[in-house]
């Protein structure tokens, strides 16, 4: 394996950038983002079925958590696309 590397160096930067540890920490960036906004969406729903007449606060949460996940998504995508480490490119 370790002489096939050193006669193809062009794998070695391949494998880097399947292995991309900003890649990761984004992905991991958006996860946590999208189930920030899932939780607090249920609780939105349930605010508005209990007829709680306080929801103000509650939208203002909702917004800045999809705002977060978008800026998520976008940053990783600009990643991927700039450093050609999503899983199947080459
Ligand atoms: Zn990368």
């Amino acid at each position: 394996m370790l002489c096939i590397l050193r006669k193809r160096p062009e794998l070695i930067s391949s494998m880097r950038r399947l292995f991309c540890g900003e890649k990761n920490r984004l992905q991991s960036d958006f996860v946590n983002a999208a189930q920030e906004l899932i939780t607090l969406e249920k609780q939105q729903i349930q605010a508005v079925t209990r007829g709680d007449s306080d929801l103000a606060q509650l939208d203002l949460m909702v917004r800045m958590a999809q705002e977060k996940k978008e800026s998520t998504k976008y940053a990783l995508m600009a990643h991927l696309e700039s450093h050609a480490c999503a899983a199947g490119m080459k």
